[in-house]
Parts: C-alpha cells; sequence; structure tokens
C-alpha cells in the first residue's frame, strides 16, 4: 500500500482511455489499495487509476458519511436520469471548481475486489462521483463538459475546497 503521486492536468494519461481490466489479481488489489490511500492522503471524494498513472479500469470512491470506501473495477452507467448543475472539482485539476451539468440519478454496475458483480442506483454524491470517476477512465475531464475553460472558478483556499469537492 502506497501513496501515489496524483498526475495533473494536462498529463497524458488523463486523456487516455483506460483498459478493461480481465482478472482481479493482486496487482489490481494493490492498484486499489494504493487508489484508496492516495485518495485519504488527498482528501478527496474519489479517484480513477488513470490520476495515478495506470490505465486500467479502476476507480475507488469515498463519501464522506460512510465507514468504508468503495471500490468498482470495470464500472459502468447503465442508466443516466435527469439533469442538475453540482459544483465540482478533480484533484488533478488543483486549485478551480465548477458547476457542472450531472444526472440526478444513476443506475452504475462493476466488480468488487472478490469479482462480484455489484448493481447500484445512486444518487446525491454518490451518482456525482460515479459520473465524475468513470470519465476519467474514458479520458474525460469535468472541464470537458464546461462551455468554456473561462467557467472555472478559482478556489478561494484550495487545500479545504479540494477537501470539499475534489475528485
Ligand atoms: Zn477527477
Amino acid at each position: 500500500m502506497a501513496v501515489r503521486p496524483i498526475l495533473e492536468y494536462p498529463h497524458v494519461a488523463l486523456r487516455q482511455k483506460a483498459k478493461k481490466v480481465r482478472k482481479i489479481d493482486k496487482s489490481i488489489l494493490s492498484l486499489a489499495d494504493d487508489l484508496i490511500d492516495t485518495l485519504y492522503e488527498a482528501g478527496g471524494v474519489g479517484l480513477a487509476a488513470n490520476q495515478i498513472g495506470v490505465l486500467r479500469r479502476v476507480i475507488v470512491i469515498h463519501i464522506p458519511d460512510e465507514v468504508e470506501p468503495r471500490i468498482y473495477v470495470n464500472p459502468e452507467i447503465t442508466h443516466r436520469e435527469g439533469e442538475r448543475d453540482v459544483e465540482e472539482g478533480c484533484l488533478s485539476v488543483p486549485g478551480y471548481h465548477a458547476i457542472v451539468t450531472r444526472s440526478i440519478w444513476v443506475k452504475a454496475k462493476g466488480l468488487d475486489r472478490q469479482s462480484k458483480l455489484i448493481r447500484l442506483r445512486a444518487e446525491d454524491l454518490l451518482a456525482q462521483a460515479l459520473e465524475h470517476e468513470i470519465d476519467h477512465l474514458n479520458g474525460i475531464l469535468y472541464l470537458d463538459h464546461l462551455e468554456s475553460h473561462q467557467d472555472l472558478i478559482p478556489n478561494e483556499h484550495p487545500a479545504a475546497e479540494v477537501a470539499e469537492v475534489g475528485a
């Protein structure tokens, strides 16, 4: 287990599509552990493997009220419903946040660390985090959902702001 450096925009790994995991072996479990350690150290809500330079489809999410971090391998959004505007930031784009249009709720699926298929219906922060992190696996950043990078808002207090909304 290790805290890994988080790559920052415009690093090329953030623009590449991560590859599907065929088998959840020791290296994937170790990757998931590193993602969790790195996420906790950074104080964000979620992290995708691309953000530490590993192009495999693995994400972790930690919702503040939940005890355990969530790990999803090969996650996919299977259904989206509605639109809402939410405040969002990204650990790979430090110092900024913006208002992004996301779904009101989503259905998603993915494998857990025991290779068991998990299906879930998510709303609020979890839905937003799933959309944000799965975007990362496809080389998409939240900036891409803005009409212009001029819509980025500088954080007045970067550390506090990123801890609140960073993913
Ligand atoms: Zn992000």
